[in-house]
């Protein structure tokens, strides 16, 4: 989209707040400048009418580990970029690890933004880090623009990404509390997990319980309330956390919490042995866990579905080929690949529950958003970037992971049948398709560019 370029887009099906409603959104220079009624006269342009298609503001997935500089055999902003803008992603916050150098200075930032630079094919941001011995260089991270910070109660799986103790977690807290930026934390409780006895997947869940979780999300409420920083639970697994977390928010304390696709869609009693691609931490667990997630996003315990998207080589799975099942769930990499993915999954799960296009929009673009600190993302309401989606709720399609532009073909939803497919994508106003010339920008906490 040119300066001063106009756009106007009809649909009888637009997610508008908590509504799917006839709306037309007209767009000047990359923004959202009015919002009305589907018979809305604007001249613009260009006019495209979808009828009955709806449109959804993009997704912003807040949860996502590039992994580049350093590890870019896993994955990279360009593939990662073009995986996300044909799944609908038309923001993706970065994680501060597993990239080498991770992201915990402002050095770290700066190698981080010209690997970034000129290949992103949708709006980048970027957490950093908090581990031990770098309280120094938070507020130096803050000033240069990443939208908050990262840690872990437990080990990372890399060694330059060492977890926080309790004191280190409330002193990092404390630090981010004036800027009212978030902690996020990966929270699992290192004294409740064992080493697996087998090889078996059922084996591996046991060794890692929900009471792990229960314990670590204990530790960060109290480091909430004890330094009055907003934090935030990533990939929530154990629906019996629910509880937990809103009481928590009832009594006041700035507390949120994300679940991820994988969580809503598999169940532990489907995992095939040696199947490592379903291998994440916290691991899925069990159909009826899965059930109380559901509830928990029903009734507002948990706010937000975000991809977690971490990629890494076949071999790192233990995996000679995009499957194949001859892994070792005890050794095998942790992490799965979905960013490409996740509004359709979940979308082919909540409809059938009875949620609406308006509630996936609620978790995977608004307050993902909100969460970063990215006012101008998430919505379509006046003054918001234009970006967008059309999505068809009722396409059904077989995910083929050799087709996905993941940098490896690598994902447990390899053969799944999804309902609901993105079929066009604007960004910033203009449409896009993953061949085009990369035009996402590099956003800092607030959404001014990021220069660092
Ligand atoms: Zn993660």
């Amino acid at each position: 989209m040119t300066e001063n370029s106009t756009l106007l887009i009809r649909s009888r099906r637009m997610v508008i707040g908590d509504e799917v409603r006839e709306g037309a959104v007209f767009v000047r220079d990359h923004r959202v400048e009015v919002v009305g009624g589907y018979e809305l006269r604007l001249d613009a342009d260009r006019t495209v009418d979808l009828g009955d298609l709806p449109l959804l503001p993009g997704v912003v997935d807040s949860h996502v580990h590039v992994n580049e500089p350093g590890r870019t055999e896993w994955e990279g902003f360009g593939c990662a970029t073009r995986a996300a803008l044909a799944g609908g992603v038309t923001t993706i916050c970065d994680m501060p690890l597993n990239s080498l150098p991770v992201t915990t200075t402002v050095d770290a930032l700066r190698a981080k933004v010209a690997a970034a630079a000129g290949q992103c094919a949708v709006d980048v941001a970027f957490w950093g880090g908090a581990v031990p011995g770098n309280l120094s260089d938070m507020e130096g991270l803050l000033d240069a623009g990443v939208v908050g910070f990262k840690c872990f109660l437990i080990d990372s799986g890399i060694p330059e990404f060492p977890p926080l103790d309790r004191g280190g977690l409330r002193a990092a807290m404390k630090a981010v509390a004036d800027y009212g930026a978030p902690m996020i934390v990966h929270a699992e409780d290192p004294s409740q997990v064992t080493t697996p006895s087998g090889s078996s997947y059922d084996a591996f869940v046991a060794s890692r319980p929900p009471v792990a979780e229960r314990r670590a999300i204990e530790t960060v409420i109290s480091a909430a309330a004890f330094s009055g920083a907003r934090a935030h639970i990533v990939h929530l697994a154990a629906g019996e956390c629910a509880a937990l977390i809103s009481a928590a928010k009832a009594a006041g304390i700035a507390l949120s919490a994300e679940t991820c696709p994988h969580y809503l869609f598999f169940a532990a009693e489907e995992v095939p042995a040696g199947h490592t691609e379903f291998k994440c931490c916290p691991p899925v667990r069990y159909a009826v866990n899965r059930e109380a997630l559901w509830r928990a996003l029903g009734d507002g315990a948990i706010d937000a579905i975000v991809s977690d998207h971490s990629p890494c080589t076949p071999s790192l799975k233990g995996l000679t080929s995009a499957g194949g099942g001859n892994g070792d769930f005890r050794t095998a990499w942790g992490g799965i690949s979905s960013l490409q993915l996740g509004l359709s999954v979940v979308w082919s799960v909540a409809r059938r529950r009875g949620f609406s296009l308006a509630d996936v929009s609620r978790w995977m673009s608004a307050f993902p958003a909100s969460l970063a600190g990215l006012p101008s993302k998430g919505r379509i309401a006046v003054g918001c970037d234009a970006d967008f989606v059309a999505f068809d709720p009722d396409a059904s399609w077989e995910v083929r992971g050799a087709e996905l532009l993941h940098r490896h073909p690598v994902t447990p939803y390899d053969g799944r049948t999804l309902t609901g497919r993105v079929t066009r994508v604007w960004l910033g106003g203009a449409e896009v398709t993953p061949a085009d010339p990369p035009r996402g920008r590099l956003l800092a906490r607030g959404g001014r560019p990021l220069g660092v």
